[in-house]
């Protein structure tokens, strides 16, 4: 079984890196796909976030990570991926993901939900930037690897 796992992962956090491990245990090859977003503003370029995703994916040996952009099901298929894991961390995780899941369902792409590990339940990439910018510690929020390219983005930004 070959799955997608989509999201923005910016920036990729331990949260996320949990998902992959946890996947890519129960599939035969994961594919991390980076949905880029040209409208949002983002802290980490696509490039940046793949290389992030593909290093942190390499120990496992059956994860992949690719840029794209359009619609989640269909870079699905052209991926010959045959399921799609998302994470849950909470009800309202839930809420978001349950009409988009239906919509990829109805056009033939079932999704897996992982329910997030209680220790990184808490972990967005939202809550990344936030304290990032407060100039506070990321060392319980992203891995290693992360750290090292976000700090300098975060002591050149100010506030
Ligand atoms: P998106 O913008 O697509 O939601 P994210 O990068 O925020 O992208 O998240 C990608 C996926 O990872 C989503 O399915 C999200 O629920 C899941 N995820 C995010 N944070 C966590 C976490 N702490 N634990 C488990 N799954 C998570």
């Amino acid at each position: 079984m070959k799955a997608l796992y989509p999201g923005s992962f910016d920036p990729p956090h331990l949260g996320h890196l949990d998902l992959i491990r946890r996947a890519a245990a129960q599939v035969d090859h994961l594919v991390v796909g980076v949905a880029l977003n040209p409208d949002k503003q983002s802290l980490l370029s696509v490039d940046q976030r793949v290389a992030l995703l593909a290093a942190l994916g390499r120990e496992l040996g059956n994860v992949s990570a690719v840029a794209y952009q359009g619609a989640t099901v269909t870079f699905a298929k052209t991926q010959k991926c045959t399921v799609l894991v998302r994470g849950l961390r909470n009800a309202a995780d839930l809420d978001a993901e349950f009409g988009m899941a239906q919509v990829n369902r109805a056009n033939g792409l079932d999704t897996l939900f992982l329910v997030a590990d209680a220790a990184q339940q808490h972990l967005s990439s939202r809550l990344v930037k936030l304290v990032g910018a407060a100039g506070l510690s990321l060392d319980a929020l992203v891995p290693p690897a992360v750290l090292a390219v976000v700090t300098p983005i975060f002591a050149r930004k100010p506030g």
